[in-house]
């Protein structure tokens, strides 16, 4: 029986996530669970999986959720930031799926890290921000790092049994989002509910709108240097609308490997939980005579500089990955607040990069500070977008 902690298991993948561990219940046991602002939906998710210790954002949530479980409840429940530390750290788990979203997503899973646990990882954000600290901690404390970001669970199956230093390359698919055919005018004109509309995937709104921007791209361009310790140049993407294979890698002998599937994110979520074993997952069979033509472009930068701007943060390396990230997430925000354009997003990104400088300094510390700079740093240029 595999004891698994679920951060984030109110949103699109901790559904998925107990979505597959409530049909396998002879092989997975939830333990502790945390989620956010969604009480009601959490009070949901004890009384079926009944865990051990859960946690909330905020005290206020915290006592919301105690006054509606039943008074002789053995439950824990914490809130805030050490609450959500202490339920990454719960002794019982073997596996923490990390799939809160955000920068948020950084410290709890470190905790869990540093704890011995494994980690189904598909905060990616996690590894932007400090992939080498991940990687050494995780070395450190001999716990693997098990994708669930479907790409790169693609390049993690396909790399099965391959030598690392036989690859030449891997290619990370794209879907594109809603706009990949959409004229620069056309996304001058772009509002947030088209933005939110993804064609193939359903998502939280961040990475939603990270999707349509590219940017979601770029992040899992930096999320796999650090999870296959890859040099950016052995990095390329391809758009592929149809969403079917998954990303691709490439041999030294010039064979390449994909993996294919219907786009569903069970699939690669039951293969972090289960890895190296596989379970049924009763998910459709991918028919290849029903599905639309597979189509392979390549990304138009010009139209989506947020790629662009993730790869040179890749290459720089040091904080600047962590100011991207933060800026992204500040400037996403605002765009879910209407307060900016569509259009908008990749200049303030790369406003705030420009006025970082960057250093090869990658400390927990500095990656703290530079997250926090870059965040007073959008907001700054923000007002004066308004102003
Ligand atoms: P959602 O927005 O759907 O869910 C986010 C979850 O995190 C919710 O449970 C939310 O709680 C919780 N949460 C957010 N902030 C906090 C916080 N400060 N403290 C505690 N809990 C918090 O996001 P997704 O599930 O779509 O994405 C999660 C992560 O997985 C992201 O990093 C994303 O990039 C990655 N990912 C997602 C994919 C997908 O298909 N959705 C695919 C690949 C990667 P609440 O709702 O209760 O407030
Ligand atoms: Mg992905």
């Amino acid at each position: 029986m595999k004891k698994i902690t679920i951060l984030g298991s109110t949103g699109s993948i901790g559904l998925s996530a107990l979505d597959v561990i409530g049909k396998n219940p002879e092989r997975f046991q939830i333990v502790a669970l945390a989620a956010g602002k969604n009480v009601k939906l959490l009070k949901k998710q004890i009384d079926i999986f009944k865990p051990k210790i859960v946690s909330a954002s905020t005290k206020e949530n915290a006592f919301k959720l105690s006054q509606s479980l039943p008074l002789n409840n053995k439950i824990k429940i914490l809130y805030g930031k050490e609450g959500l530390n202490e339920i990454a750290a719960f002794p019982a788990a073997d596996i923490v799926v990390s799939a809160i979203s955000g920068a948020a997503g950084l410290m709890p899973t470190l905790a869990a890290i540093d704890a011995g646990k494994d980690i189904a990882l598909a905060n990616k954000e996690t590894m932007v921000m400090a992939g080498e600290i991940v990687n050494r901690r995780a070395k450190l404390k001999k716990v693997k790092i098990l994708p669930v970001d479907s790409e790169h669970s693609a390049i993690f199956q396909c790399l099965q049994g391959e030598k690392i230093e036989n690859l030449r390359r891997i290619i990370l698919t794209a879907s594109g989002g809603p706009f990949i055919n959409f004229n620069v005018n056309q996304l001058k004109q772009v509002k947030l509910n088209q933005a939110l509309k993804h064609p193939r995937w359903k998502m939280g709104k961040k990475i939603t709108i990270d999707s349509a921007t590219l940017m979601n791209k770029g992040l899992e361009v930096i999320e796999a240097k650090w999870l296959f310790n890859l040099d950016m140049v052995k990095i390329d993407v391809l758009i592929h609308p149809q969403s079917i294979v998954h990303s691709m890698i490439e041999l030294i002998d010039g064979s390449v490997l994909a993996q294919m599937g219907i786009p569903d994110m069970r699939i690669p979520i039951a293969y972090a939980l289960t890895y190296p074993e596989r379970i049924i997952n009763n998910i459709e069979s991918l028919n290849l005579l029903k599905t639309e033509k597979l189509e392979f472009l390549k990304p138009d930068i010009k139209k989506f500089p947020c790629l662009r701007l993730a790869y040179e943060a890749g290459i720089c390396g040091g904080t600047t990955p962590a100011v991207l990230n933060a800026a992204n997430e500040i400037a996403v925000a605002a765009f879910l607040e209407r307060k900016i354009k569509f259009v908008d997003l990749p200049g303030i990104i790369d406003k705030v990069l420009n006025a970082h400088v960057c250093g090869n300094d990658s400390s927990l510390e500095s990656v703290i500070n530079a997250d926090f700079w870059a965040r007073i740093k959008t907001k700054e240029i923000l007002e004066r977008i308004k102003s």
